[in-house]
């Protein structure tokens, strides 16, 4: 859940873990005899839903210190990996030009935002659709009945293109009147 959610609605996030392993009915019996290992811990996670400048003066920020976490998935590790691999490239270039500079070193802003910026979007506008529970419902249980749209959503978490229909409302229109 988003920081802003938690509070507005005073929620208790360990709360209402607990309460979904006891009482919801399609998790409680999976935890029935399930005794916790420790403690429950969480830790925020810092979505890329805003361009922000990942370098300056002699820094470049990589993986969550640059704030790239999928809004939707949560998933940050993959483009980590890919922060990592385009900071040492960029940090080659600098060393070999001598040059550290901020005006230099955006370099590294670009290669990484034209990489991953329309997908961190998407997974914003993705994340923001999930305000409206009604309508993620009505997608769950057209996939539940349809072999077919279930694929075609399991796909959408690999591709992008996919992923965009997301967007449309022709998507949730044909939806509608595919039984
Ligand atoms: C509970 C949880 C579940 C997650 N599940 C997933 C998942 O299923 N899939 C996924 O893709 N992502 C997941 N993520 C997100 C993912 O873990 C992060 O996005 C990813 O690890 C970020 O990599 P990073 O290298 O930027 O930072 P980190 O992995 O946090 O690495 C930073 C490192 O720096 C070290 N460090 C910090 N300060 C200092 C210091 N002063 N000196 C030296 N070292 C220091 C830390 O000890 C740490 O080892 C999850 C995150 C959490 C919290």
């Amino acid at each position: 859940m988003l920081s802003s959610s938690i509070s507005k609605k005073k929620i208790n996030l360990r709360e209402a873990m607990l309460k979904v392993i006891k009482e919801n009915p399609t998790i409680k019996d999976r935890f029935a005899n399930a005794v916790p290992e420790g403690k429950i811990q969480g830790w925020g996670l810092p979505l890329g839903s805003k361009k922000r400048p990942i370098s300056g003066d002699g820094f470049m920020l990589t993986g969550d210190a640059a704030s790239m976490i999928d809004p939707f998935s949560g998933e940050g590790i993959s483009n980590a990996m890919y922060c990592g691999m385009t900071a040492a490239n960029v940090a080659m270039e600098a060393i070999k030009a001598g040059n550290f500079k901020s005006s230099f070193l955006i370099q590294y802003d670009e290669k990484i935002y034209n990489r991953l910026w329309s997908e961190l979007q998407l997974s914003h506008t993705m994340q923001k659709l999930c305000k409206y529970p009604w309508l993620f419902n009505f997608v769950i249980n057209k996939a539940e009945k349809n072999r077919t749209f279930r694929e075609t959503i399991s796909c959408m978490f690999d591709d992008l293109d996919l992923r965009a229909r997301f967007k449309q409302p022709s998507f949730y229109f044909k939806l509608l009147f595919n039984h």
